[in-house]
């Protein structure tokens, strides 16, 4: 669960700053109770990621040979002798970092408090399924990059922590591609542009529509925010893949109007107000 701290922070996390150091009640963080414990302990979310990435396996052998497919919106023309390249978002779509939410729970204290410490601890362990596409994706001489909105300070674990999962990692340019590392914002659309200066990117994977479209685009209220998968229902499992994540993202801001809620009852009011009786 992340807190009202981590909507507030999201954009411009200042890692030291620990202002809900001394937070003692529980309820806002045990709200994600069930969300987590589905996250880290059920056969169906392991399964859905299995089949994600297995699907993924399909749709790389298509865009390989289609030498006109590209998955990035960035990407508008000249790019068919490109050498061929995927882009995978880092937390919940190809680390998972539950164990961390979880703390969250038991501590009482959420993003940013403990994040940094969680990182450069390299404990978070493969999405299920993830080893065996990319390695899929490596034998077929697919460039492998990861653009995330981890702090730049977290370069060298991040790095770190992928290379112990056994996943591929070259060396030859930089393939990690962090939040605040060349001035890039939160916002991943200039990373996918650069690197579209250079690969043909056959397919993308997120937890976050922001994974595949822009910050702005994403930043709608909650009660209009599925059209946006209706808008791109065409990418969807064929270049778009996305890993589900039931513990926080954009989606939980977009409850709060994409606004600091200002207050932790606030914010479950809110929530409370988002749930739909009628349909
Ligand atoms: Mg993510």
């Amino acid at each position: 669960m992340k807190s009202l701290r981590q909507i507030f922070f999201y954009s411009t996390i200042i890692y030291a700053i620990n202002i809900n150091a001394d937070e003692i009640d529980k309820s806002y963080q045990e709200q994600s109770l069930l969300s987590v414990l589905y996250a880290q302990t059920s056969a169906e979310y392991a399964a859905n990621n299995m089949q994600t990435y297995k699907n993924a396996k399909i749709a790389l052998d298509k865009a390989i040979i289609d030498m006109n497919w590209s998955a990035a919106l960035e990407q508008k023309n000249n790019f068919s002798n490109l050498k061929p390249a995927i882009i995978l978002d880092v937390d919940e779509t190809v680390l998972d970092n539950i164990a961390f939410q979880a703390r969250a729970i038991i501590n009482g204290l959420s993003y940013p408090n403990g994040w940094v410490d969680w990182a450069q601890e390299g404990k978070a362990t493969a999405v299920s399924g993830v080893r065996e596409f990319l390695k899929y994706a490596q034998e077929k001489g697919v460039k492998v990059f990861y653009v995330t909105n981890r702090i730049h300070i977290l370069e060298d674990a991040t790095r770190e922590n992928i290379i112990k999962l056994g996943l591929p990692f070259d060396t030859d340019r930089d393939v990690l591609l962090m939040r605040d590392e060349n001035g890039w914002t939160g916002d991943k659309t200039a990373r996918r542009e650069l690197i579209a200066k250079d690969y043909r990117i056959l397919l993308m994977f997120g937890d976050q529509l922001t994974d595949f479209i822009s910050s702005e685009e994403s930043s709608i209220f909650h009660t209009e925010r599925k059209k946006i998968a209706d808008k791109y229902s065409n990418m969807w499992g064929e270049k778009w893949f996305m890993i589900t994540n039931p513990m926080y993202g954009r989606w939980e801001y977009s409850i709060y109007n994409n606004q600091n809620p200002g207050s932790e009852e606030k914010a479950i009011k809110l929530r409370k107000q988002a749930l739909n009786t009628e349909n």
